[in-house]
C-alpha cells in the first residue's frame, strides 16, 4: 500500500552510497559487560547542564539507580545500567573527543535492579504533567544523536501552538540500520509510546516518517497504526539529509523553519524513533535510560550488526564481545560518515547518542587529496539548507567570523553534503563545522 502513497521529500540533497547492506536484514542481538568490567558514565551525555554526581568511591550501586542529576530544567538524570561499585570519579576520555568528568562503576556481573524500577498496566492514569516528570527522570535525551533532554522538547513554550508530532525513523546517514531495525522489531511499542507522546502534546497528529528504503519497517509500523486513525506513516524519499529537523519538518508539512528557528516555531515537535521507544519503556516498565542499540559495522569488523549496548560499555568491551576484528580499522568513525567524528581511541564508553560505530578498512577511509575549486557549483546546488558553502570557505579563509554569520553559516546544519558533492574534493564542511562552532561558543558568551 505505501508504494501507492505519494512519497515526499525536500529540495536539493544529495544521494550518497547507502552502504546499509551489512546490516540492515541483521536482527538487533543484547550484548551484556561481563563481569568484572569497568562501566563508564560520562556526567554529560545530552545537550544541556552537565550533571552532578550522587555517588561516592566505594559506594554500591543498582541497576536503574539514579547516580548523576542536575537542578538545571535543560539537564537529563543518569542511571546506572549494571550493578557494582563505584570505583572512581574522575575526568575521562568521551566518545566524541572531549574530557569529562565520568563515574567509574566495576561491574559485578548480577545485574541486580533497584528498587525503583516498576511496571505500569497503563498511561490512563497519569496526567500531562506526571508522564512529563517520569521522562525527566528516566533520563531520556533525544537517542538519533542530537542528546537534546526529551523533558523539555515536549514542554514547548504555551505560545507555541503544536499540530504535528513526528517520530523521525529516516536514519540517512549511510552505514547506519538501528533505526530500521527497532521499526521491524518494536513497532507497536513505537505507536503506542507515540500515543503517549500524543497526550502530552494535546490537539497534535502523530507522523512517523520512514524513507522508501526501508520497506519492511514501513510494513510492520503501518500494521501497528491500524485503528489509530490519529497517526500516519509517511513515506519519504531516500536522500541525503532527510532525517535532519528541518529538512523533515519541511518534506511533510511543506512549512520551513526560519533561520535560527527550530521545528516548534512552525508548529512541530521531532522525536528520534527509538526516543519513542525509551519513553514507552519507561512508562510501561519503569527502565530509565540504559540501553543504547548500535551499529557496529564498516570493513574491518567480524560480524557487523546491530547491538544492544547497556550505556557505559566500552567500546572496546563492546567490540570484542561482538567478536573483534578482522582486520586493524584504517580509521574508525562514531555516527555516520557524513556527520560522524573521527575517534583514535576506543578506551570510551557507549553513550545516550552514540548510534554506530564504523571501523573502515584503508580502502573504505581512502579521501582523494583537495584540488582546486573548478567553480561548478554543485555545493551550492546541492545544499539542503540554500547556503553558498564556497562564500562561507571564502569568509573562513579570510577569517571574517562576522561575515561567515553575515553569509548564514550558523543555519549550516553541518550535513556534509557540500563535501561530499564537491569534485574537487574540498573540505569545506569541515571548515564550516570548524568557524560555525567558534561563532556559536561567541554568541552564548554574549548572551551569558
Ligand atoms: S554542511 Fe552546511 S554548507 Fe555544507 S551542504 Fe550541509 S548545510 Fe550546506
Ligand atoms: S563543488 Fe567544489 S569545485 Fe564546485 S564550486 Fe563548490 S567548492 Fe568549487
Amino acid at each position: 500500500m505505501w508504494k501507492k502513497a505519494p512519497v515526499l521529500s525536500f529540495k536539493r540533497g544529495i544521494y550518497p552510497n547507502e552502504q546499509k547492506q551489512y546490516t540492515e536484514n541483521v536482527p538487533i542481538n543484547y550484548l551484556l559487560p561481563t563481569a568484572g568490567s569497568e562501566v563508564i558514565f560520562p556526567v554529560l551525555m545530552h545537550l544541556g547542564a552537565p550533571c552532578k554526581p550522587l555517588v561516592e568511591k566505594g559506594q554500591k550501586v543498582l541497576v536503574g539507580e539514579k547516580i548523576a542529576d542536575s537542578e538545571a530544567f535543560v539537564c537529563a538524570p543518569i542511571h546506572s545500567s549494571v550493578s557494582g561499585t563505584v570505583k572512581e570519579i574522575r575526568p575521562h576520555l568521551t566518545v566524541v573527543g572531549t574530557i569529562v568528568n565520568s563515574i567509574i562503576i566495576e561491574n559485578d556481573g548480577e545485574l541486580t535492579e533497584h528498587e525503583s524500577i516498576k511496571k505500569r498496566e497503563s498511561y490512563d492514569d497519569l496526567s500531562r504533567e506526571q508522564i512529563l516528570q517520569i521522562i525527566r527522570e528516566a533520563g531520556i535525551v533525544g537517542l538519533g544523536g542530537a542528546g537534546f533532554p526529551t523533558h523539555v522538547k515536549l514542554s514547548p513554550p504555551p505560545e507555541k501552538k503544536i499540530d504535528s508530532v513526528i517520530v523521525n525513523g529516516c536514519e540517512c546517514e549511510p552505514y547506519l540500520t538501528t533505526d530500521n531495525r527497532v521499526m521491524i522489531e518494536e513497532s507497536d511499542r513505537i505507536v503506542t509510546g507515540l500515543k503517549i507522546i500524543l497526550k502530552v502534546i494535546q490537539n497534535a497528529r502523530g507522523f512517523i516518517a520512514v524513507e522508501n528504503n526501508k520497506p519492511e519497517a514501513i510494513e510492520s509500523l503501518e500494521k501497528a497504526c491500524a485503528g489509530n486513525p490519529n497517526i500516519k506513516v509517511v513515506v519519504l524519499k531516500t536522500k541525503y539529509p532527510q532525517g535532519c529537523e528541518k529538512q523533515l519538518v519541511n518534506a511533510i508539512t511543506k512549512r520551513e523553519v526560519p533561520s535560527g528557528g527550530i521545528p516548534i516555531d512552525v508548529g512541530c515537535v521531532v522525536n528520534n524513533v527509538d526516543t519513542v521507544i525509551a519513553i514507552h519503556r519507561t512508562i510501561f516498565r519503569g527502565r530509565p535510560l540504559m540501553r543504547k542499540v548500535v551499529t557496529l559495522t564498516g570493513g574491518a569488523i567480524r560480524n557487523p550488526g546491530n547491538y544492544k549496548a547497556r550505556i557505559g560499555t566500552k567500546l572496546n568491551d563492546l567490540v570484542e564481545l561482538a567478536g573483534g576484528f578482522k582486520s586493524n580499522p584504517e580509521k574508525i568513525v562514531v555516527g555516520g560518515p557524513m556527520m560522524g567524528t573521527a575517534i583514535f581511541d576506543t578506551d570510551v564508553p557507549i553513550v545516550k547518542t552514540t548510534s554506530g560505530v564504523l571501523f573502515l578498512t584503508e580502502e573504505e577511509a581512502h579521501i582523494p587529496p583537495e584540488r582546486n575549486c573548478i567553480r561548478c557549483g554543485s555545493c551550492v546546488e546541492h545544499c539542503p539548507t540554500g547556503l553558498i558553502p564556497t562564500e562561507l570557505n571564502a569568509d573562513i579563509l579570510k577569517e571574517d567570523g562576522e561575515a561567515f554569520v553575515k553569509h548564514n553559516g550558523l543555519d549550516c546544519i553541518e550535513c556534509g553534503s557540500c563535501s561530499y558533492i564537491c569534485p574537487a574534493k574540498r573540505r569545506l564542511s569541515q571548515a564550516i563545522r570548524t568557524i560555525r562552532r567558534v561563532e556559536l561558543a561567541k554568541l552564548k558568551s554574549k548572551s551569558g
